[in-house]
């Protein structure tokens, strides 16, 4: 047998079972290897019938004291009774529709049995207990690997069939970390490795093959990502973009740069003028002021003759970036034209003409960017804001736009208000330069944040009217079934759009009645929302009931407060992107987050965002309650699944596997040392999806 051996050569597998076993990817020996458990059962202490604890699962190793008894009951229904004995007493075992277990189990000899301990009239007995002959040990008596499963395939089938591959092709299973890496990490052998993966010899064992297993992936990613990287460096020529000082640009805003914005322009003036196509992520948190550095990179382009699109995901936030740019970029000469999928044939025309004519120098908009029939003359900068809610498909439908124009690698530019933890950053933006604002602009008094009971409801609507009376406007945000997600990320009931609506409706006839609130959701048409959303800015409604829509990049600096309903439904990554859009003006303002959870954890991690204002930290926090899912499942991130890390508990050994990976890659940058073709092969295989990975 070999690691290719279909798993249809397995005894017992037929083509039914094969199907099914496709379903998990299963399709060879090499794949049962590469199927790891997703948890472990440990089933090594073994009890004297007497002591085992009754109502749980346990072992019970015990000798058979007489002949098993067959007996049907009715039709298609038979039973198997037997008594198995050990020093401390008696156990009666029972097994439905398993005559087998008559001719199995032998009087006199000793067996191990797994199952629920029950005990009725002083009798203690198992129903259909597992057993094996003592000495075994693959299902009783050891830790027992638990298997991502599906109908049809049991976790005990899927271990017997890995066992059998381990056995009989265990041996073929490559090492292909260098020798050196594996020494100086102490990382344990690829045999070790696989073996206790799935047969945990002991949890130490278990620890050491999931270190080398979770190594070496992170190991393979790193090179991956840094190959990419440096590809890029050597990559193609870029569009010259002729220098200018970051001074002339801010000689033009009404506010001096921060620190950070004015290091963040300086990196993106390099890179713009470096001969190679830019790729930079700017991170930084709500408020930063991120969009100035992106309008500097515009201003280059266009004093180059180029053209620049700045993509947003919402339609709100494209007006809005159109209302703060397309003024400032007419001071500069730049002529900014809007593109969105709520404008009228004519003026969308119009806009069209402008950007294929290249009089106009900006385009901002939504996905309409990418519609058909929008050309560029010279499209040489590509900008998307809060990059997570794009794919990767989208970044190169508009780079597919400025190839249409002659020009074949447009520098692109990436803002995202997510602060992600920076390991995180490397792996997630792997293939990006990053830049982070760290540093908010002056003049900003930190956001108040309080979590509260719903039995402060009355107190918090009253803060509400309170502010309002001090000439403030408030958001109340609801969770909600949205338009892109269709389902509620935490998995618990969401309100459907028409309870946020009966919401609204009650809020205002009957807790705000002189107030004016108005409704945001992601289901009204683009026109309704640009209509509701600048009466708001325009402070004609004093209170916003909204769901997630306004999460984004939306800017009304007379909001002051922002109250959120079912906090707990939110990661905090999230809540803290919420929270940023109050606090945007001179006025102190406040977050208050109102939850009917009592669970000590949910309060917990609610607090986090009382006692911080700083995304970054808030974002580590994130990763450490909640893990990656979060940063990875907001994003199509277009890089390999991994299997065994888990970087939200791996982040020590993913730093270990950098710097292992750097230092490799320095020594033999192509990889074309013989020793280090396995590597190479499986870096390729990794990153199947980027066939030229080398080049
Ligand atoms: P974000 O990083 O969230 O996208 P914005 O770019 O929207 O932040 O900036 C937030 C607000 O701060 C805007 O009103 C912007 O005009 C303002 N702003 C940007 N830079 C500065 C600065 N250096 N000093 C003062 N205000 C600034
Ligand atoms: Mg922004």
């Amino acid at each position: 047998m070999t690691l290719d051996t279909p798993v249809t050569e397995f005894p017992g597998i037929g083509p039914a079972r094969a199907v099914k076993l496709e379903k998990l990817n299963i399709r060879c020996a090499g794949d049962l290897l590469t199927a790891f458990p997703r948890d472990y059962e440990d089933r090594r202490a073994l009890y004297p019938i007497q002591d085992a604890p009754v109502g749980q699962k346990v072992c019970i190793r015990a000798m058979v004291a007489e002949r098993p008894r067959l007996a049907r009951i009715r039709r298609g229904m038979d039973l198997v009774k037997v008594k198995v004995v050990d020093a401390t007493g008696t156990l009666y075992l029972t097994f439905f529709n398993q005559s087998y277990v008559e001719k199995a189990l032998h009087p006199g000899e000793e067996y191990i049995f797994f199952a629920a301990l029950e005990e009725r009239e002083h009798r203690r007995a198992m129903v259909n207990p597992l057993f094996e002959p003592v000495g075994r040990r693959q299902a009783t008596g050891c830790i027992v690997p638990v298997y991502h499963l599906t109908e049809g395939i049991s976790s005990h089938l899927m271990a017997s069939l890995t066992r059998q591959a381990l056995d009989r092709c265990g041996d073929q299973l490559a090492e292909t970390l260098p020798q050196s890496v594996r020494l100086e990490h102490q990382l344990a052998q690829v045999a070790f490795a696989y073996e206790n993966i799935h047969f945990p010899a002991s949890p130490e064992a278990l620890d050491a093959a999931r270190r080398r297993l979770t190594f070496e992936e992170l190991f393979y990613l790193s090179i991956g990502l840094a190959s990419l990287k440096n590809r890029r460096d050597q990559g193609g020529p870029a569009v010259p973009i002729a220098p200018a000082p970051v001074d002339d640009f801010a000689a033009l805003l009404p506010f001096p740069l921060t620190g950070a914005q004015r290091r963040t322009m300086e990196e993106i003036a390099t890179d713009l003028t470096a001969g190679r196509p830019m790729n930079r992520l700017v991170q930084g948190d709500v408020g930063s002021g991120k969009t100035m550095t992106a309008a500097y990179a515009v201003w280059l382009a266009a004093r180059s003759g180029l053209q620049a699109a700045l993509m947003a995901p919402t339609e709100v936030l494209a007006q809005q970036h159109f209302k703060t740019l397309a003024p400032l970029m007419a001071q500069l000469g730049v002529d900014t034209v809007l593109l969105t999928g709520s404008m009228g044939a004519a003026a969308r025309r119009d806009a069209r003409e402008r950007l294929a004519l290249g009089s106009a120098r900006l385009a901002i908009g939504t996905h309409a960017l990418l519609s058909e029939g929008v050309e560029f003359r010279a499209l040489g900068l590509v900008v998307t804001d809060e990059q997570h809610r794009f794919g990767v498909a989208q970044r190169s439908a508009l780079a597919a736009k400025a190839q249409a124009g002659g020009i074949p690698a447009p520098h692109v530019l990436v803002m995202s208000a997510t602060p992600i933890p920076r390991t995180l950053a490397l792996i997630i933006y792997g293939d990006l330069d990053v830049s982070v604002l760290d540093e908010l602009p002056p003049g900003r008094t930190p956001i108040e944040t309080f979590v509260v009971g719903e039995d402060k409801r009355q107190r918090m609507y009253g803060f509400v009217r309170k502010l309002v009376g001090e000439g403030r406007q408030a958001y109340i945000v609801c969770p909600a079934v949205e338009e892109n997600t269709g389902e509620d990320p935490a998995g618990g009931p969401v309100l459907d759009l028409k309870a946020v609506t009966v919401y609204a409706k009650r809020l205002q006839e009957e807790v705000f009645p002189q107030l004016r609130v108005g409704l945001l959701h992601g289901k009204m048409r683009p026109r309704e929302k640009e209509s509701v959303m600048s009466a708001f800015a325009a402070g004609a409604l004093d209170i916003l009931v909204s769901t997630t829509v306004i999460e984004v990049g939306v800017d009304v600096p007379n909001a002051a407060l922002m109250v959120v309903e079912n906090p707990e439904r939110f990661g905090l990554s999230q809540l803290h992107q919420l929270r940023g859009r109050v606090g945007r003006g001179k006025h102190q303002s406040y977050c208050v987050l109102i939850t009917g959870s009592h669970s000590a954890a949910a309060l917990q991690r609610l607090k986090v965002l009382a006692k911080t204002t700083d995304g970054f930290k808030i974002s580590e926090e994130d990763l450490r309650l909640r893990g990656p899912g979060d940063f990875f499942g907001s994003r199509q991130h277009g890089l390999p699944t991994l299997h065994v890390a888990d970087l939200s508990g791996d982040l020590r050994t993913l730093t270990q596997a950098q710097q292992a990976a750097q230092a490799l890659l320095e020594a033999d940058p192509g990889l074309e040392l013989p020793e280090h073709q396995p590597v190479r092969a499986r870096v390729r295989e990794l990153f199947r999806d980027t066939p030229d990975i080398f080049n």
